[in-house]
């Protein structure tokens, strides 16, 4: 190689049968006697004397010119000798990075003949997702496997240097344990030596990291599986990674800006281009009260408007009864009035699904606005909620009326529906939704249901709230938490608290919940009991790595960034799980399987 020319790609060091990767070639390396290992992406003939074949490393493809023929088929293993050359003028191929040089002169040995592959590796052909999964390790060969898992290795690695300049220690908690807090359904081990007792595996590692601020770690980390029995969607899959994190003597501002860091750090290295010039100075922050109210998400995707607006003292008067005594929101779908009445009957449709009690739309037209119900309000009403919402000729409006819940959660989701960008585009709108609430609902009889696990701590400002003599349950409601969300373009990156550390409180919560003592014994005995011997104030977080890595790279499916995901339903077409086990295993353990119900 001269001084003048170009050197290769970086990439890792040879060893083993090859002495360079196919995709490094470059016209620095002419003249180099090579060996290369790998797949046989194509193979063209030339008449008797001369065969072309592209051959496809981890690194990329490059062209080999083989003298006379060479028996090899698609996906064969060969590993191929030559002598790098500058391909002839007029023949290179600029979308190709080694599209300047070819290897002549190849002997070609083969390693592995191959059956047809089920579909061609060749990005260009859609492949069903079953049928992608069932042979993934044909799948993975592909570029964009490739691409995603790798970028997947260097989240984690940047995840964990992040984490350890920031002085946190990476602890591994086991996996067969007693059931955990996070409220999915679990996943259940049998146990042979005890039999009719059972483990569960780790909804999270959150008691054990709990426990690891009693034993004085200090600062915990770890890229944590999780299992959870839920249904599965394009986001969430029953095994999931996280970076699960823990520090003591902190508050929510350490875990945030901790956590921040280490985020930042992945994107940093897989998408600069799309993080914010301000992204380091901070991640933004929106209460969820406020998320709800103009989102009608406690994820909100903020990347772009259509923001739910308040119209309830608009109709406050109004003849109108759909509209009167309700809260009332509205959202404008810019140049959205050239929808068709059939497609605002499905959007109805949709909304009433969603639970609304009905939907109202308006055409904005230059002469006013066009609307079944515009009839029943009056000019002035008209004209102060064209004003509100901004509205100009064009416009769709769509208004939604009912208890302010349903009316959040439906003008959320249809503003979802008809203005969400793909999550690849644009810029990484990192968000921090803080002040959740402590409740989120009350069951039937009454009784506040957690919006987190027990251990949450309440808004130091909200504490009062919860040892007032109370008339009216719906206050606790108001209770606002120490808990904490991140969410990257409408998605829930992860969530995390402050942990209650003080027992007054806990048993506060526990009977609030409706645990009376001997239940939570049983459940989180162990906590209850390490909290005895000195629980020092801790807080953490946990931020979904599959979820992270996927909406970087542009992927709405976290099963692209995973090597061997499940599909939809839960099951695995390359290795048949879940199947049935063998009668005696089922002996040993002591269990014994009912046919299924119906
Ligand atoms: N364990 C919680 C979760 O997995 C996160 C946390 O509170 O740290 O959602």
């Amino acid at each position: 190689m001269t001084d003048t020319e170009e050197p290769g790609p970086t990439v890792p060091p040879v060893f083993g049968m090859r002495t360079q990767w196919c995709g490094a070639l470059r016209p620095a390396h002419v003249g180099d006697k090579v060996a290369l290992c790998g797949w046989v992406a194509r193979r063209r003939e030339h008449g008797e004397h001369l065969a072309f074949m592209d051959l496809r490393d981890r690194e990329g493809l490059v062209q080999c010119v083989i003298d006379g023929s060479v028996d090899v088929r698609s996906e064969w293993v060969v590993r191929v000798t030559g002598t790098v050359r500058r391909r002839p003028e007029g023949t290179e191929n600029p979308g190709l990075p080694t599209g300047e040089v070819e290897v002549g002169d190849c002997q070609v040995e083969v390693l592995s003949r191959a059956e047809p592959p089920p579909f061609p590796v060749d990005e260009r052909v859609e492949t069903d997702e079953t049928t992608r999964l069932r042979y993934r390790y044909v799948d993975l060969r592909r570029d964009r496997m490739q691409r995603n898992l790798r970028a997947r290795a260097v989240a984690n690695s940047a995840i964990r240097r992040s984490m350890e300049q920031q002085g946190f220690v990476e602890i591994e908690t086991p996996m067969l344990i007693a059931s955990t807090p996070e409220g999915a359904r679990d996943f259940v081990v049998p146990s042979r030596l005890h039999l009719g007792r059972f483990y569960a595996l780790p909804q999270s590692p959150q008691l054990f990291k709990q426990l690891c601020m009693v034993g004085g770690l200090d600062r915990y980390y770890q890229i944590a599986r999780c299992l959870r029995d839920e249904d599965l969607r394009a986001d969430r899959q029953f095994e999931f990674m996280q970076l699960d994190l823990e520090a003591s003597f902190v508050g929510q501002e350490d875990v945030i800006e901790v956590t921040s860091a280490a985020v930042r750090a992945v994107a940093e290295a897989l998408a600069p281009e799309r993080l914010p010039a301000d992204a380091a100075a901070g991640f933004p922050r929106m209460t969820w009260v406020e998320a709800m109210e103009r989102y009608g998400s406690d994820k909100p995707d903020v990347r772009f408007g259509m923001e739910l607006v308040e119209l309830t003292g608009t109709f406050a008067e109004t003849g109108f009864n759909a509209f009167r005594d309700r809260c009332v929101k509205g959202i404008r779908v810019p140049a959205g009035a050239s929808m068709t009445r059939k497609q605002l009957d499905q959007l109805t449709d949709q909304a009433k699904q969603w639970g609304a009690a009905g939907l109202v739309w308006m055409r904005v037209g230059p002469e006013g606005l066009d609307s079944p119900v515009a009839k029943f309000l009056s000019e002035q009403e008209l004209a102060a909620l064209r004003a509100a919402l901004e509205a100009e000729p064009g416009d769709l409006l769509l208004l939604v009326a009912g208890d302010r819940g349903t009316v959040r959660h439906v003008l959320g989701l249809l503003r979802l529906e008809l203005g969400r960008p793909a999550v690849g585009q644009g810029d990484l709108h990192f968000l921090w939704v803080v002040e959740f609430p402590l409740f989120e609902a009350l069951d039937e009889v009454g009784r506040p249901v957690p919006a987190h696990h027990p251990f949450t701590m309440p808004h130091p400002d909200d504490l009062h709230l919860l040892d007032a003599e109370r008339s009216d349950p719906a206050e606790l409601l108001e209770v606002r938490s120490q808990a904490y969300d991140l969410v990257l373009n409408g998605w829930e990156l992860g969530s995390g608290s402050v942990r209650i550390h003080r027992p007054d409180l806990q048993q506060t919560i526990f009977r609030l919940l409706g645990i009376d003592e001997a239940t939570a014994q049983a459940r989180f005995g162990f906590l209850l009991d390490a909290f005895r011997y000195g629980p020092p104030p801790h807080a953490g977080f946990a931020a979904g790595i599959d979820r992270l890595v996927a909406a970087l790279l542009g992927e709405e499916s976290i099963r692209e960034v995973i090597a061997f995901p499940k599909t939809q339903s839960g099951a695995d077409p390359l290795t048949d799980a879940p199947s049935g086990i063998d009668p005696r295993q089922l002996e040993e353990l002591g269990l014994r399987v009912l046919p299924p119900k119906g």
